[in-house]
């Protein structure tokens, strides 16, 4: 598995992130634990862990012992067309090995950014789970069907990231080499009195519409602060972009509070 010069660069990056950034699920959430945590948190931040060190430095040593410019297929030996992403074979149709080096964007041919067109992801998404489906491969070698499974789970975990506004934001800046600081405290005394009267209304919310009610309200912050995040990531102003993500999570905790007690 060769990959291209530019992706020695990220996956060198990633190796450093993956390091750092190799802490148990449960303590990124300790900022958060205001509201309630579900078993679909631990997922989200899940996903963002990209790979474990030991498969960073092993992909990294593949990529050092060999500078070739050009990816190939480990059956035919095809040259991978580059401008798409390399999970299977153009050539003898079979599927490739995760590579890492390939993000979550570039597997849906989308650009880096976080506006993103969704019903092109949604069609790229369905159409990867065609091309990926055990059926296709049942009669393919034990590897190669181990192939099409990892790769399957990536493209679901890059579908879900995406589509989750605040994954999305946390992926984007951690790909543009930001470390997003889960732990940090909130000290805007404005947050905090918002966060302690939608916590009230929640718990006062006597039927269902007045929940819903604050779910839209919820729904609605959440666009907001994202256009913020998009607006300060596109400046690169990374102070504002973490801001707009802290306010996103507690929007999105908020939302997942309500949905439990409907
Ligand atoms: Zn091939």
């Amino acid at each position: 598995m060769w990959r291209k010069s530019a992706a020695v660069l990220s996956i060198t990056r990633r190796h450093l992130l993956s390091t750092r950034t190799n802490t148990p699920p449960s303590r990124t959430l300790t900022l958060f634990s205001y509201f309630h945590t579900t078993p679909e948190q631990p997922r989200v931040y899940n996903t963002l862990t990209f790979q474990s060190p030991a498969t960073a430095r092993f992909s990294r040593r593949n990529i050092s012992s060999d500078s070739r410019d050009i990816l190939n297929c480990w059956n035919c030996n095809a040259v991978a067309a580059s401008t798409t992403p390399f999970l299977f074979c153009q050539s003898c149709r079979a599927v490739q090995p995760v590579d890492h080096s390939i993000d979550y964007f570039q597997i849906f041919s989308l650009e880096k950014r976080f506006d993103i067109d969704d019903e092109n992801l949604e069609r790229k998404y369905k159409d990867w789970q065609k091309k990926l489906h055990p059926d296709l491969v049942h009669s393919k070698s034990k590897e190669e069907r181990e192939y099409a499974a990892e790769q399957s789970a990536r493209v679901i975990d890059a579908y879900r990231t995406l589509t989750d506004a605040l994954a999305r934001a946390m992926y984007i800046m951690r790909l543009a080499g930001v470390e997003v600081d889960e732990e940090q405290t909130v000290s805007e005394s404005e947050l905090l009195c918002e966060i302690m009267e939608i916590r009230e209304a929640v718990e006062e919310a006597a039927d269902p519409q007045a929940l819903n009610e604050i779910k839209a309200q919820m729904q609605q912050k959440l666009r907001v602060w994202g256009e913020s995040f998009a607006n300060a990531f596109q400046n690169k102003n990374y102070v504002e972009a973490q801001k707009s993500i802290q306010r996103m999570t507690y929007y999105k905790r908020v939302n997942e509070e309500i949905v439990k007690k409907l």
